[in-house]
């Protein structure tokens, strides 16, 4: 193995290793359990960036607006949002 193939192998195994050392990847969404809300609009009134709607009877998040800032989440008597 000539010495630039040795020194490829070494960065290969190192990209691997910092690769699988990343952990779990985060959620980029927050999820509503719509067995769970009751459609009661605390979650609306609280979000400062009016990233929420209560649309039949069911809270919707809009992502594209959501700053995770998880007012949401905390106010919710449910437990609907996570
Ligand atoms: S606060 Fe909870 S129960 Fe109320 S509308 Fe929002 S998600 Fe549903
Ligand atoms: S996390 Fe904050 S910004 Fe996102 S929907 Fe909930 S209250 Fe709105």
């Amino acid at each position: 193995m000539t010495q630039y193939a040795k020194v490829f192998v070494i960065l290969a195994a190192v990209l691997v290793l910092v690769s699988a050392c990343k952990g779990p990847v985060e959620s980029t969404q927050l999820i509503v359990d719509t067995d769970a809300c009751t459609g009661c609009g605390e979650c609306v009134e609280v979000c400062p960036y009016g990233a929420i709607e209560v649309i039949d009877g069911d809270a919707v998040i809009d992502p594209s607006l959501c700053h995770f800032c998880y007012r949401c989440v905390e106010q919710c008597p449910e437990g609907a949002i996570y």
